[in-house]
């Protein structure tokens, strides 16, 4: 087959359009931008460009599909818009596309010379990303509503196979034309995925004939403030999305989660639980603990007969199951539960998860349908076939692919766009590689991809969605498509601002790349440092110093800022001489132990670092936004450290910040302990004191826990202990779920 030449024209669409080529050389022709995104494996540019005119015609066979309309319509537009310069049209140029060429799936080339317009694939996926490169390629090259072509030539194919996005419409609910400018956005940014997360406890969103309450009663959720807020996607609904999608060679991947997150379909069907008992929509956000009941064999009868449905709509080969954030307390306490585990010699509740995914995997296969899953799918031993998407770092993705399995990178490092811009810029997106170190080439070709993540908790409404998920996304769309090797930040930040007009016709109401500034703690002998990092050079910055005897005036950031005082650094950035963004508070501290030692006993999260083994020591305090960069995290864990000051000092008191927000697990601990000692061997304990903290306080709060010696004392080593309430209470929607205990400084007085 290699050797015969290849006349499968099944694709040859003569577009003629009159063209008219520019003079060479004249003012009529301005500079050509080539800033596709993502970018092109190979691009020759050349001098000279064709100018679109109107009077053009297209002509396919009707094989084609969809490509010959969707570019004739695309260039109609364009075309009319030009009319005022058509006047010189001087022949006929042709747009063809046939399949002689050898590329993967998504290959294609396109050419543009002075003699014709050809875009080359052997698929119509690859067609698609063609066109995607033309249209940004004509709308890039607009002057005063005027379209042209510049010569070019392009070889491009894909780097990874799944390219995706996954919209949380369960949280919030987007209406369908919402979706489906998403669905224009990922053709025209070469991603080929949207994963489409359709249940939660906040809401399921997806009509199902046979069981109607499930969006008559678990679509909406009533609100802390009494008000009715929700919605879902009818069957029709549902069709004209995926035929649209189909249409741009998108594959849609429905989510229907189990056995967690499904305190909606228990609050439409409470037989489900493990309890029996009715339980309403839930109104705020978190992890709970009304999951399917995996002892009941009236729970398997209905996801079969929900995925059934849920299958008659999806024609991807594709289902996503979930599988992520499961609390196993009613599990532990349910008779039915307990039953299946010794019937089915499972040793404890993980492998009853474990049943759960396997028996609906099962089912799904019996229909050629492979399943996704959240990396929690590998605790109590990973069905075979299963594709892993890894969330909690890359580990979920390593050991999937160790196992034989394929994998889907979206880790919260990297690719949760919900997460603010201090977090997860667009620079770090674009740092962003897939496929991490020591794996080998067999383990790596079962990383067949990435995605971007938008829980919408905190995306009520579309404005806010297009500043979450752009221009982050271009970044993803660069990193999944291209060459890892020609990766360069810079170009790729110049080529993007050519892109905010493309996104604002296309009705995006982007976000920033970044926020203003960044920061850092230098440590130098007993003293902190605040260092202020502009994101770029247009950016200046003023700062206030406020604490108790400072001269609380505004001053232009030059160089670092010694940290003499405790109080709170105001910073204002300002672009062009205005403000840009809102002032930033940096609470700090100067005390005793600044830049000591720390030793650890207890291990910190490598989530929730703040900065590192001196994180505790470096004169930043925390603020309310957990994900500042000040707070360490303990997770099921104490706190034990012992930090060692520079020689024998005399301290009297020794204090520390702790954070609680329990929808995300994190609980003031329950006691601190303080202890001091002149030479690290022989200890004598301050005190034991209790936090009296209530852990069912809702919402963000900082307690501050000090302990004082009635004398002040020389000391060396302070030791200080910090107990965790270990496990989420049995009150909690995730109880039973390891606790986190957050701290920011210790503070040594
Ligand atoms: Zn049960």
């Amino acid at each position: 087959m290699k050797n015969q030449p290849s006349f499968h024209l099944l694709f040859i669409l003569a577009i003629s359009l009159i063209l008219a080529a520019c003079d060479e050389g004249t003012t009529s022709s301005p500079e050509a931008k080539w800033g596709i995104i993502p970018k092109p494996q190979k691009l020759i540019a050349s001098e000279g460009a064709l100018h679109l005119s109107n009077n053009f015609t297209v002509e396919a066979p009707a094989k084609f599909g969809t490509a010959e309309k969707e570019l004739s319509s695309f260039l109609a537009g364009k075309t009319q818009l030009s009319q005022a310069n058509a006047a010189d049209a001087n022949g006929k140029i042709y747009l063809i596309l046939d399949s002689m060429r050898s590329f993967n799936n998504e290959g294609y080339s396109l050419e543009v010379n002075q003699d014709e317009v050809k875009l080359t694939s052997n698929t119509q996926e690859g067609i698609h990303r063609a066109l995607a490169s033309l249209k940004q390629l004509i709308l890039l090259n607009e002057t005063d509503g005027s379209y042209f072509l510049p010569f070019v030539k392009i070889e491009d194919w894909a780097s990874f196979e799944h390219r995706g996005l996954l919209l949380d419409c369960s949280r919030h609910f987007f209406e369908v034309d919402v979706v489906k400018k998403y669905i224009d956005l990922l053709a025209f940014y070469k991603m080929n995925t949207l994963h489409w997360h359709l249940t939660e406890d906040q809401g399921w969103r997806i009509a199902i004939d046979k069981y109607p309450n499930l969006t008559e009663i678990g679509a909406y959720r009533t609100e802390a403030d009494g008000s009715v807020y929700g919605g879902f996607y009818s069957r029709e609904d549902i069709k004209e999305i995926v035929a649209y999608a189909t249409s741009k060679h998108i594959e849609v991947i429905p989510e229907i989660e189990l056995p967690g997150h499904s305190q909606a379909a228990v609050a439409a069907y409470p037989h489900l639980s493990c309890t029996g008992q009715s339980v309403p929509v839930a109104n705020d956000w978190g992890v709970f603990k009304e999951i399917y009941c995996a002892g009941n064999d009236s729970v398997f009868i209905f996801l079969e007969d929900v995925l059934t449905e849920v299958m008659e709509l999806f024609p991807s080969d594709y289902i996503h199951i979930g599988g992520d954030e499961a609390p196993k307390v009613r599990w532990e306490e349910c008779d039915k539960c307990q039953r299946r585990i010794s019937e089915e010699g499972l040793a404890d509740a993980e492998e009853l998860q474990s049943y759960f995914i396997r028996r609906i995997q099962t089912f799904l296969s019996e229909s050629g349908k492979q399943i996704i899953g959240w990396d929690e799918i590998l605790e109590g031993g990973l069905a075979k076939g299963a594709l892993v998407q890894s969330w909690r770092g890359m580990e979920g993705g390593i050991e999937a692919v160790k196992h034989g399995n394929q994998a889907i990178m979206s880790p919260t490092s990297h690719a949760y766009f919900d997460y603010g811009l201090d977090a997860i810029d667009l620079k770090k997106v674009y740092s962003f590689n897939p496929i991490p170190a020591g794996l080998s080439k067999e383990e790596q070709k079962l990383i067949i991809g990435g995605e971007c993540n938008i829980w919408t908790e905190h995306v009520p409404d579309e404005k806010t969605l297009d500043s979450r998920v752009f221009p982050r996304l271009l970044a993803m769309a660069e990193v999944l498509w291209s060459d890892s090797t020609s990766r360069d930040y810079p170009e790729f930040v110049e080529r993007i601002q050519t892109h905010y007009p493309l996104l604002e016709k296309h009705g995006v109401q982007y976000g920033k790349e970044s926020v203003a500034m960044s920061h850092q703690m230098e440590l130098d002998a007993g003293v902190a440092y605040l260092e202020l990092i502009p994101y770029s050079e247009e950016i200046s910055l003023k700062y206030q110093y406020d604490c108790l005897d400072c001269d609380q005036v505004e001053t232009e950031y030059t160089t670092l800022i010694p940290i003499l005082k405790s109080g709170t650094i105001r910073i204002q950035p300002f672009k062009n001489q205005r403000p840009y963004g809102d002032s930033i508070f940096i609470p700090v501290s100067n005390h005793r132990a600044v830049n000591a030692q720390v030793n650890y006993i207890s291990e910190f999260s490598e989530w929730y670092t703040a900065g590192g083994e001196r994180g505790l020591v470096d004169g930043k305090l925390g603020t309310l936004n957990f994900r500042d960069g000040a707070w360490q995290g303990f997770w099921g864990d104490d706190l034990e450290c012992t930090i060692q000051l520079y020689g024998a000092s005399e301290i009297s008191s020794v204090s520390a910040h702790f954070y609680q927000y329990n929808n995300s697990w994190v609980f003031i601990p329950t006691e601190m302990t303080v202890e001091v000692s002149s030479d690290g061997k022989n200890w004598k304990s301050w005190e034991t004191v209790s936090s009296n903290n209530d852990p069912k306080q809702r919402g963000k709060f900082i307690q501050s826990i000090q302990i004082r010696s009635t004398t002040p004392e020389q000391v060396t080593f302070i030791r200080l202990t910090a107990k965790n309430i270990e496990k989420v209470p049995d009150w909690h929607e995730a109880a039973g779920s390891d606790a986190w205990i957050f701290i920011d400084e210790i503070i040594v007085e």
